[in-house]
């Protein structure tokens, strides 16, 4: 079957391989990419989208490839100048090529221009080959529920701070969505997803990622009312994530880390969950009740494999 509208869920780098296999896999096809924007952090003055900018830089050939993020060919002045003036936080990775996406988007949003639309403007530059749209326009912002180690009661910590500060060392009671009450789905995903004859779960991070983009209101139903099949990536291959700590988050959910836990907490759609297919490494055993599981490779280790991967995610859609 040739699809014609695909939409992929997606997050940071998991997300962004993915998507580099689905534009290989269907270079005719409009794809659409719905990001999680829950890491999404104000540092120095300046917004930052660590996803969004994945994909983008990712599909636009600017990525850093090695480390994953992050602009190619970086240098960090701006960052060891900060650092010289104490000025907190020193724990984030703010490369100088970096800043400028960054001082444009923060430019853009504080002129009112909604962050789907700053997306758009920016990807004018990176020209993905895809529509990479936020999940919402509104702020939602993940907090992981930890306990402070000095006074021993329980504090939120920005998601990003959680993870790139302490490694996610601290172990998670709970991820909460501050703002999410308030958040919309951003204009063209609810669209997306009524068009669509394929849908994509990429094998990004189930809780921070994918579980972040399904808690805004309203885009879950969207997705679901979808005419098209559902198809989800495990992101977890013999038992472990494949780069990364998303380990770390599944535990404080109740979610196994295996791909058969991945699934089963992600749900046969036909019994209120969301899948219609799962995709499972070789090796990995999974029974999900009422989801056609497949197994394939899943190592997104080469450009080939990777588009081999979405042709046979898109092949579950078929
Ligand atoms: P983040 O926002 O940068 O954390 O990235 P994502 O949420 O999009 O993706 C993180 C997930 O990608 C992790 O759970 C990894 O296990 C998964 N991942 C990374 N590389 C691969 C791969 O080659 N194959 C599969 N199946 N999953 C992968
Ligand atoms: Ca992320």
């Amino acid at each position: 079957m040739r699809f014609v509208q695909i939409v992929v869920l997606a997050g940071g780098t998991g997300g962004a391989r993915f998507l580099r296999g689905v534009r290989a896999a269907a270079p005719e096809a409009e794809i659409t990419a719905v990001v999680n924007t829950g890491d999404d952090v104000t540092l120095h003055g300046l917004r930052i989208c660590p996803d969004l900018d994945t994909v983008m830089y990712t599909l636009g050939g600017g990525i850093d490839e090695e480390r994953g993020w992050g602009r190619a060919g970086e240098s960090w002045t701006v960052k060891e100048e900060l650092a010289a003036y104490d000025a907190d936080p020193t724990w984030f990775g703010l490369g100088d090529r970096d800043i400028a996406t960054h001082l444009v988007r923060t430019r853009m949003l504080d002129a009112g221009y909604p962050l789907s639309a700053v997306t758009a403007a920016l990807c004018t530059r990176w020209q993905p080959g895809v529509t990479v749209l936020p999940m919402s326009d509104q702020r939602v912002e993940t907090h992981v529920v930890v306990t402070d180690p000095d006074s021993g009661r329980p504090q939120a910590v920005h998601f990003q701070e959680w993870w790139v500060r302490h490694r996610a060392a601290l172990d998670p009671a709970a991820f909460v969505q501050v703002g999410v009450d308030a958040a919309r789905p951003a204009p063209g995903v609810v669209e997306a997803f009524a068009s669509a004859d394929a849908v994509l779960l990429a094998p990004s991070n189930p809780v921070v990622s994918i579980g972040t983009v399904l808690g805004v209101p309203g885009l879950r139903e969207a997705l679901l009312a979808s005419p098209a099949r559902i198809a989800g990536v495990s992101p977890i291959v013999g038992g472990a994530v494949v780069r990364g700590m998303a380990d770390r988050c599944l535990p404080a959910m109740g979610i196994e880390v295996s791909a058969e836990g991945v699934g089963r907490h992600y749900g046969a759609r036909t019994d209120g969950g969301l899948l219609d297919a799962w995709l499972v490494a070789e090796d990995d055993a999974a029974d999900v009740p009422g989801v056609d599981v497949r197994r394939e490779p899943l190592l997104m280790s080469s450009p080939e494999a990777t588009t081999e991967l979405a042709r046979a995610a898109l092949a579950a859609c078929g």
